[in-house]
């Protein structure tokens, strides 16, 4: 069954709007690219990345998908995790969340219910820095993996 036909609407006009005022452009390549982030479940690596995007454009290059991940960053259209041991991985939600990964199988997901904007909102309070970003990394033991 085919489903992915194009991204949800407000996410689709939100990235319009952050690819405008950037200056950058919307090329098929980058497309490409966040329609591979949209369909990886979970939070896939660069290499993830490729290889989906490998296989409906079977000569993209890895360099490729590389620059078009560091612009989709730069611009706020990606955020980027980086947990030890594991390559960075790549989440279309930039909304400030947690995520867990697993340090047995690797498998990363979002952590519901913890609101970070209070994290945020006390640093702002206790010191005289402002923050620009925040990133927490959770590490834990999925369920298949307490289980083995
Ligand atoms: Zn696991």
């Amino acid at each position: 069954m085919e489903t992915t036909v194009g991204m949800s609407s407000v996410l689709e006009q939100d990235i319009r709007e952050k690819f405008r005022r950037s200056g950058y452009t919307l090329t098929s390549q980058r497309r490409a690219v966040l329609e591979a982030l949209k369909e990886a479940r979970g939070h896939p690596s660069a290499e993830d990345v490729y290889l989906t995007v490998k296989r409906k454009n079977p000569r993209v290059a890895l360099g490729t998908v590389y620059q078009a991940l560091s612009v989709l960053e730069e611009i706020g259209v990606v955020d980027s995790k980086h947990w030890s041991e594991s390559p960075t991985r790549y989440d279309l939600n930039v909304e400030p969340h947690l995520d867990i990964r697993c340090a047995r199988c690797g498998a990363v997901s979002e952590i519901p219910g913890v609101e970070l904007g209070e994290l945020e909102e006390n640093i702002r309070y206790n010191t005289p820095y402002e923050v620009k970003r925040t990133t927490i990394v959770v590490e834990g033991l999925c369920p298949s993996c307490r289980e083995a």
